[in-house]
C-alpha cells in the first residue's frame, strides 16, 4: 500500500511567510505538515514513514504559479493537463492557475467543472480561471457569479485585452462584488504592427513594425484608473515596460485597499529584444521582450514590491507552430521548469535580491492575491513543498512539458528541484 506518511530529514527549512530559517524535519501525514522543527524524529514512533534525507538542500513551500497555459481542451499535442501537471511538479510548482485561452474558451460553468474535474487527480494543484467575457470575444460579460461557484480561481481573457472600457468597468464591479481576481493582458492592438517583438531596434533590423511599449503602458493606465475607482482586485499580467512598473508604483501608493497586484515573467526579467535576433520565434512573447532599461525597471520593481509575484506564462507551442517566419509563428515560451534557476540565475545570484524573496515572489505572494491556501510551511498546512539545491545545476534538455519552446533548451542554468510534495505525495 502507499504510505501517507514522508518524512523529510534534516532539511534546510526555509519559508520566509513563516519567518523560518532553520534545520530540522518535516513530518507529513494525509496530505498536512503535521510536524515542523528541529529534531522531530523522537516523534516518529509507530510510524514507518518514507524517509527523504534532505540534507544540504533547502525545503521551501512549494511554488504557485498563477499564469499557465495548458493547452486543455482544443490543443492538446501543444501540452495537456496531465502533461502540464507533470512540468509544474518537475518545476518545483504545487499548484498552477490555467488561463482560459483553450478551445474552446472556458467561459461556462459546464466546462469550468469539467476541466476542474479532469484535473482533480494530477500530480499537482491545478485550479482554472475562467473567461471574463464570451468566447473571450470581449464584447459580452460572462455571468461571473456562476463561474465562481463552479470553482474558477480568478478572471481572464489573457491572450486577448478587453478593449471595450465600459465592459471592463461592469466586470470590476461584478468582481468586485464577488470578491473575484481580475486579471489583464494590457496590449492595444492598434498600436501593434508584428507582435512578439518591441518596436525598436531589433525590430527595425529585422524589417519589422513591432508592438509599440504604449500599447501596454495606456491599457494599464486606464485599468489602474478602473480599479481604483470600483474597488477591484486586479492583476497586471506579464508587465513588460518601466514606464508600467512607474504607473503600478504611483498606482499603489493610493491603493489603500490592497486592490492592485502584478506579475513578471522569467523571460521579462532575464531576457530583452536582443533575444529575438539570437533565438527568432523561440523568443516571440506577447507583451515582448523589451530594452535592458525595461528588464532592469522590472527588477528594482521586484525589489520595492511593486511587483508582486513571478508568474510563468508557460506557453507550450509545437514545433510547427514555431517553425516559421517571426511574423506569423505562435507567441509564446513554455517556462515551468526553467523559471525557479533563472530567478536564482538572474535575480538572486547578481544579488538583486535575497533566496527569501525569490521564495515569496513564487509562493507566497502569488498565493496571497488569489487567496489560496498554500505559501506556508507549518503544522496544519498543506504538504506542498519543493526541495531544492542551489548548489547544483539543471540542463535543460528533457522536459516534461510536451513542448519544448524555450531559448533556454539545452542550456545548464543554477539550481535544482530534487523533489516537489504535492498534497502529501511525492510527485517529482
Ligand atoms: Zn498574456
Amino acid at each position: 500500500m502507499e504510505t501517507n506518511t514522508i518524512f523529510i530529514k534534516k532539511a534546510h527549512i526555509l519559508s520566509p511567510a513563516d519567518h523560518l530559517d532553520l534545520t530540522g524535519d518535516i513530518l507529513i501525514n494525509d496530505g498536512r505538515i503535521e510536524k515542523i522543527g528541529e529534531n522531530i524524529s523522537a516523534d516518529l514512533s509507530g510510524k514507518s514513514p518514507e524517509v527523504i534525507d534532505a540534507e544540504g538542500y533547502f525545503a521551501s513551500p512549494g511554488f504557485v504559479d498563477v499564469h499557465s497555459h495548458f493547452r486543455d481542451p482544443g490543443q492538446t499535442e501543444k501540452e495537456d493537463i496531465h502533461s502540464g501537471a507533470a512540468a509544474a511538479a518537475a518545476g518545483g510548482y504545487t499548484t498552477v492557475i490555467c488561463m482560459a485561452n483553450t478551445l474552446p474558451a472556458i467561459d461556462s460553468p459546464e466546462l469550468l467543472k469539467e476541466n476542474l474535474g479532469n484535473a482533480s487527480q494530477e500530480a499537482v494543484h491545478v485550479l482554472q480561471c475562467a473567461a471574463v467575457t464570451e468566447r473571450r470575444g470581449g464584447q459580452i460579460l460572462n455571468d461571473l457569479y456562476a463561474l465562481k461557484e463552479a470553482g474558477a480561481a480568478g478572471f481572464t481573457d489573457d491572450g486577448s485585452p478587453i478593449m471595450n472600457e465600459a465592459l471592463v468597468r461592469e466586470a470590476m464591479i461584478k468582481a468586485a462584488e464577488i470578491g473575484a481576481v481580475l486579471s489583464f493582458h494590457e496590449e492595444d492592438p492598434s498600436l501593434i504592427g508584428t507582435p512578439g517583438v518591441n518596436d525598436g531596434g531589433v525590430s527595425k533590423a529585422l524589417g519589422l513594425k513591432g508592438a509599440k511599449r504604449e500599447a501596454e503602458i495606456r491599457m494599464i493606465e486606464r485599468d489602474l484608473t478602473l480599479a481604483l475607482d470600483t474597488g477591484c482586485r486586479i492583476d497586471i499580467q506579464h508587465v513588460s515596460a518601466k514606464e508600467s512598473v512607474e504607473l503600478i508604483r504611483s498606482a499603489k501608493k493610493k491603493d489603500t485597499r490592497n486592490l492592485i497586484h502584478a506579475e513578471v515573467t522569467p523571460n521579462h526579467f532575464s531576457l530583452t529584444e536582443d533575444a529575438v535576433r539570437e533565438y527568432g520565434p523561440l523568443a516571440k512573447i506577447n507583451p515582448p521582450l523589451r530594452t535592458e532599461k525595461d528588464r532592469m525597471a522590472l527588477i528594482d520593481g521586484l525589489k520595492d514590491g511593486t511587483l508582486d509575484l513571478i508568474a510563468t506564462d508557460h506557453a507550450p507551442h509545437t514545433k510547427a507552430d514555431k517553425n516559421k517566419e517571426f511574423k506569423s509563428c505562435m507567441s509564446g515560451i513554455t517556462g515551468l521548469e526553467t523559471a525557479f534557476s533563472l530567478g536564482l540565475k538572474n535575480l538572486v545570484l547578481p544579488g538583486y535580491i535575497d533566496l527569501n524573496k525569490l521564495i515569496m515572489l513564487m509562493s507566497a505572494n502569488p498565493a496571497a492575491v488569489y487567496g489560496l491556501n498554500a505559501g506556508h510551511l507549518k503544522a496544519g498546512a498543506p504538504a506542498d513543498i519543493v526541495i531544492f539545491s542551489t548548489e547544483e545545476s539543471t540542463t535543460y534538455d528533457i522536459f516534461r512539458s510536451r513542448s519544448d519552446n524555450t531559448p533556454f533548451k539545452g542550456k545548464t542554468l543554477p539550481g535544482r528541484v530534487i523533489h516537489t510534495i504535492a498534497g502529501g505525495r511525492k510527485v517529482y
